[in-house]
C-alpha cells in the first residue's frame, strides 16, 4: 500500500485535482491520501491558509468574519463546481459551521486547519473514497506537542477498519478535549508521514510541483541538477538547512518504519523524482547536495584561561535555555567559544541575550557579528575521502570569499561553513562549480 501526500499547488484548482485523481487512480496501491489545502495557482495568488490565517488575525481585531471568509468560501465553491460535486457536499453549512467556529476560537489553529479539511472533504467526494478527519487520528497533548505513539495507535486502528481509499486532512489534529492544532507550517508532510508509519505503507509518496530535491536552489545557481536519491540522514541535512521541498519533521515517523519517501511531480508525473531511502547510500558521488539559510548571528565569547574553568558551558547554555533559545553550531577554542544562533531565535532578545552572557561566565570580550550565512555541503561520499575541505575551502578561496566558521562532525556528512551574508550566493556558486558541475 502506498500512501501519497498532494500539496498545495496539486490541489490548487479543480484542473489540478483532476490531475491528482488521474495519478491516484492509476495505481491501485494508492489507497491513503493527504492533501494540504489549495495553493497558489499563479505567482501572486494567496494560498487559502493564508487567507485562513488572516480572516481569523482580522476578525479579532473586530472585521466581521463572513465578509473576512468570502473569498475563501467562493475558491472552495469553484473547486467543488469544477469537480460536479457541490450537490453532494453540504458546502453552505460547512461554511457556516467554519465562521462559527473562527468566531468562538481564541487561537489560529482552527482558522488554519480549515484549508486542509476542505480540501479532503472535496477530493474525497469526486474519488468515492471516504474522508477520515486528521481530528479523529493525529493527537496532541494538551500543551499542543504531538503525541506519536498515541496517533500511531490509534490511526492504525481507525484506518485498518476501512475497505476503501481514505483522503485525510494535512497539517492539523486534535488534543483530547477536541481543540484544534496544527504543526507548523507545511506540515501535511508530517501527517502524511505519520500515515505510512501507521499503515506500514511500502511507500510514502509525496507528491509536489517540482522534480524532487536539486543539488542546490535553483534560485541561485543555474539550472542544478536533480538528485536522484539521498539518504534519510542526508535529507535531514539538507531540508533542515533550507532545501525546503520536504517538511524537515516528516522523516521521524517513515525512519521509524524504515519507509521509503518519494517525492514526486505532480505535472510531469512520469518523472522518477527523488527517492529518500533509510541506511547509507553507497555511490560514488562525493557530494549529494548544497544548502544554506541566511540570518545569522555569532557571539564570539572570549575569557582567559576558559579552557580550566570547570561548567563555563553550562552556565552559558544556561542563559539561552532560560530565554528559550536554541543555538546552532558552537565551535571552540581554547580561550574563545563562538554560539552561532539564527536572527530568527534572538528575535528582540538581543540585549537580554548579551546582558545574561556577561553576568554569566564575565567574559573579557564578547563580539558580536550580525548578517552571516550558513552553508551546508552534505554527501555521505565525503567520508574517509582526504582532499573534501581541501577542496571546498580552495574553492571559496577562488572566489574570495572568507570563512568566518567551520564546522564538521565525525560522521563526516557534511561541512558547514559560515559567510557574510553578501558572500552567500557566490560560496553557493562555487561550491557547485567545484563539486557538481
Ligand atoms: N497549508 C499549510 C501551509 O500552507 C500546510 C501545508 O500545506 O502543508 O503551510
Amino acid at each position: 500500500m502506498k500512501v501519497c501526500k498532494f500539496g498545495g499547488s496539486s490541489m490548487a484548482s479543480s484542473d489540478t485535482i483532476k490531475r491528482v485523481a488521474d495519478i491516484i487512480k492509476s495505481d491501485e496501491k494508492r489507497k491513503y491520501v493527504v492533501v494540504s489545502a489549495p495553493g497558489k495557482r499563479f505567482t501572486k495568488d494567496i494560498k487559502i491558509t493564508d487567507s485562513l490565517l488572516n480572516c481569523y488575525a482580522e476578525s479579532k481585531k473586530g472585521k466581521k468574519v463572513e465578509e473576512l471568509f468570502k473569498p475563501i468560501r467562493d475558491r472552495f465553491t469553484e473547486i467543488a463546481e469544477g469537480l460536479g460535486v457541490d450537490k453532494q457536499l453540504d458546502l453552505n453549512s460547512v461554511f457556516a459551521s467554519i465562521e462559527e467556529g473562527i468566531k468562538l476560537s481564541s487561537a489560529p489553529d482552527f482558522a488554519a486547519a480549515q484549508g486542509e479539511r476542505l480540501s479532503a472533504m472535496i477530493l474525497a467526494a469526486y474519488l468515492g473514497y471516504t474522508f477520515i478527519d486528521a481530528k479523529e487520528v493525529i493527537r496532541f497533548s494538551d500543551n499542543g506537542v504531538f503525541n506519536a505513539e498515541y496517533t500511531n495507535d490509534v490511526a492504525q486502528k481507525l484506518l485498518s477498519g476501512i475497505d476503501t481509499g481514505v483522503v485525510i486532512p494535512g497539517f492539523y489534529g486534535s488534543t483530547s478535549t477536541g481543540r484544534i492544532v496544527t504543526f507548523s507550517r507545511g506540515g501535511s508532510d508530517v501527517t502524511g508521514a505519520i500515515i505510512a508509519r501507521a499503515v506500514k505503507a511500502e511507500l510514502y509518496e509525496n507528491w509536489t510541483d517540482v522534480n524532487g530535491f536539486l543539488t542546490a536552489d535553483p534560485r541561485i545557481v543555474n539550472n542544478p541538477k536533480q538528485i536522484p536519491e539521498l539518504s534519510y540522514r542526508e535529507l535531514r541535512e539538507l531540508s533542515y538547512m533550507g532545501a525546503n521541498v520536504l517538511h524537515p519533521e516528516s522523516i521521524f515517523p517513515v525512519r521509524k518504519a524504515n519507509i521509503p519517501i518519494n517525492i514526486k511531480n505532480t505535472f510531469d508525473p512520469e518523472n522518477p523524482g527523488t527517492l529518500i531511502l533509510p541506511g547509507v547510500i553507497q555511490h560514488d558521488r562525493l557530494i549529494t547536495g548544497i544548502a544554506g539559510k541566511k540570518g545569522f548571528v555569532s557571539i564570539l565569547i572570549e575569557k582567559s584561561m576558559m579552557n580550566n574553568e570547570i561548567g563555563f558551558t553550562r552556565k552559558l547554555l544556561s542563559v539561552l535555555e532560560n530565554l528559550n533559545m536554541s543555538f546552532e553550531h558552537l565551535p571552540s577554542g581554547i580561550d574563545t567559544m563562538t554560539l552561532i544562533l539564527a536572527d530568527t531565535e534572538i528575535g528582540n532578545k538581543m540585549q537580554e541575550l548579551v546582558g545574561g552572557i556577561r553576568e554569566a561566565v564575565s567574559p573579557d570580550r564578547l563580539e558580536i557579528q550580525s548578517d552571516l550565512a550558513l552553508i551546508a555541503t552534505v554527501g555521505h561520499g565525503m567520508a574517509y575521502k582526504p582532499g573534501t575541505a581541501s577542496r571546498l575551502f580552495t574553492a571559496l578561496s577562488r572566489v574570495g570569499v572568507n570563512i568566518k566558521m567551520i564546522d564538521q562532525g565525525s560522521s563526516e556528512l557534511n561541512i558547514i561553513v559560515a559567510v557574510k551574508g553578501d558572500d552567500y550566493e557566490k560560496a553557493i556558486n562555487a561550491i557547485y562549480e567545484e563539486f557538481i558541475n
